[in-house]
Order: C-alpha cells, then sequence, then structure tokens
C-alpha cells in the first residue's frame, strides 16, 4: 500500500484498512482517495493530521540562507 502522504511503498499494515508509513511515521486509515491520516503523538496516542500541512512552517528550507553567486557577467 502507498502512503498517501510520501507516495512511499514503505508502508506496514496494522490492521484490515489501517497503515503505517514508516517514512512519515503517520498512520492512515481508509481508501485510496480517502485516507485519514494520522501522526502519533508523543504519548503514542493518534492525532489526525490535516491536509494542507499544519505542520508546513519550515517551508524555508534548512541552513542560513545564502545568496548564490552572481551570475559570470558576459
Ligand atoms: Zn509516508
Amino acid at each position: 500500500m502507498r502512503c498517501p502522504v510520501c507516495d512511499r511503498i514503505e508502508t506496514g499494515r496494522v490492521a484490515s484498512d489501517q497503515y503505517f508509513c514508516w517514512r512519515c511515521c503517520v498512520e492512515f486509515h481508509g481508501a485510496p482517495g480517502r485516507w485519514r491520516v494520522f501522526r502519533v503523538d508523543e504519548e503514542g496516542n493518534l492525532v489526525e493530521a490535516v491536509a494542507g500541512g499544519e505542520e508546513a512552517t519550515d517551508a524555508s528550507g534548512p541552513g542560513p540562507a545564502i545568496e548564490a553567486p552572481a551570475e559570470a557577467a558576459v
């Protein structure tokens, strides 16, 4: 089963219609096209992950922003 989040196939089945993605560390329930995605919090509770990325705060990427060298003069 492909993970609906990362689209990888490194998933494990935890129940008849429940799977776990080892890459994202999320559980997903349901069926293709209508997945509900849950992440596991520090206490082991399943918390439904809201589509749209509630944790998408790292848009700028890692590391300091270093400007690329200017293009070579023509
Ligand atoms: Zn995944």
